[in-house]
């Protein structure tokens, strides 16, 4: 999901006048532009909030989130330090 989100937002500049101008050739209306715009961003947007409220199979807060600081590519639950694809049960490790 992270590196969807990564491919909406980095790829925004050089693939959606592209896609856009071939969509608007395909449909033959400009607005399809804008509903293309609307879907791009809500999926984005979505991506992210869904992102932010993960939980940490562990402790059960969130995975990316620590009050205001999003770190959305952190490796580690920023709450226990669990780190990504390790199992809940496995015991504490170094920071
Ligand atoms: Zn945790």
């Amino acid at each position: 999901m992270r590196i969807t989100l990564l491919f909406l937002v980095l790829g925004f500049i050089p693939l959606f006048p592209r896609l856009s101008q071939a969509v608007t050739n395909v449909f033959h209306d400009p607005g399809i532009a804008l509903v293309l715009f609307s879907a791009w961003g809500l999926t984005a947007v979505l991506i992210f909030a869904r992102l932010q409220e993960f939980r940490c199979p562990r402790c059960g807060r969130t995975f990316f989130k620590e009050s205001w600081r999003v770190g959305l590519f952190s490796s580690r639950c920023v709450h226990c330090g669990l780190r990504k694809y390790a199992k809940s049960g496995e015991a504490h490790e170094d920071r």
